[in-house]
């Protein structure tokens, strides 16, 4: 039989640096708080509405008055961002999408108003894209079964520029046409809102992982799917280029969506740019930890803040979750 040889490690312990958790918290790399995170909310024009999403549970689609309140018990557990997502009229749907860049819109009522309310402690963001508005459910112009490049432009902009208007601090299209990052840019320049922020979804992929979302803003394409305009998820280097081209266009700031499938993509956008980059913790990926926590397969608050701390390692600044509001809860705790 074999003599078993121990032998002991040489001056190098890893283990020491992990000895209490006092001293782990000290040599710690990365960090997630409240300061990290933005809320996503879904604006409905009706101004007390409230309609819980089945598919996300703990979130709703809401009027107005809910929407502040809600913001309002945020900010004050330190979620100082957030990014709203509208719906038109019942009707109000049509093949342009043409109410996303009404004065009255749900989004821009919600913009004035909370920026009335909570000032420049909120940061209001607005996600840019048509797909809620358009009757259709692309995310552009449609045409004989085609999504328009270019003609899709102009709506964008004035929708970004109505948000804009309405007091938005951050305008972020996510419909991945090419060149409207350069368009929204010039259009806000040229009313005169050069000081508002744009923040690219540089890095938007056709994901299964939105699926829950599709509940929540009514954006469900009644035909065809949006392979044509959001990347393809092969592809990282692809990635990469979409992340330049928006910074060449003058992008403030970049979006890789989603994120916990595509921590690869974070390192490779935030190596290749020195722009803030906020990671997208989707739809799917927050309905996929509730669902299992609600089974007991999982610690939800130790997954959600594994998850997130995994997206900020990999190189992100800023997270946008639906579980900001929680994850904010369980910090103070
Ligand atoms: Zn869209």
């Amino acid at each position: 039989m074999a003599e078993l040889i121990v032998t002991t490690p040489g001056r190098t312990r890893l283990r020491r640096l992990r000895r209490t958790r006092t001293l782990r918290n000290l040599v710690a790399e990365t960090t997630v708080g409240a300061e990290n995170l933005i809320m996503p909310h879904f604006v409905l024009p009706a101004r007390r509405a409230n309609v819980a999403i089945a598919s996300m549970p703990g979130i709703a689609q809401q009027g107005l008055e809910n929407v502040v309140k809600q913001i309002g018990k945020d900010l004050a557990l330190g979620i100082r961002a957030v990014l709203l997502f509208g719906h038109p009229e019942h009707g109000g749907k049509t093949p342009d999408g043409a109410a996303a860049a009404a004065a009255n819109g749900a989004v821009q009522r919600a913009c004035e108003r909370l920026k009335r309310e909570f000032g420049d402690d909120l940061i209001v963001m607005t996600d840019v894209c048509l797909c809620g508005y358009t009757d259709h459910g692309h995310c552009g112009i449609l045409d004989h079964g085609q999504v328009l490049n270019d003609a899709s432009l102009a709506p964008l902009v004035h929708m970004a520029i109505s948000h804009a208007r309405a007091g938005a601090d951050v305008v972020a299209p996510s419909d991945m046409m090419d060149g409207r990052v350069a368009a929204i840019r010039d259009g806000l320049d040229d009313a005169g809102f050069e000081d508002t922020v744009l923040m690219s979804y540089a890095v938007k992929f056709a994901s299964a992982y939105y699926g829950p979302f599709r509940e929540a803003a009514d954006s469900t394409p009644a035909s065809g799917d949006r392979q044509s305009y959001q990347m393809d998820f092969r592809n990282g280097r692809e990635a990469v280029r979409e992340a330049l081209q928006d910074v060449e266009e003058g992008a403030d700031w970049l979006m890789v969506k989603p994120a916990l499938p595509y921590l690869d993509v974070i390192r490779a956008v935030r190596d290749a740019s020195l722009l803030p980059l906020s990671a997208y913790n989707v739809s799917g990926e927050y309905s996929a930890v509730k669902a299992a926590a609600a089974n007991g397969w999982i610690d939800e608050r130790a997954v959600t803040l594994e998850s997130l701390l995994a997206m900020r390692r990999a190189g992100a600044d800023i997270l946008i979750t639906y579980a900001a509001g929680e994850v904010a809860q369980w910090l103070r705790a």
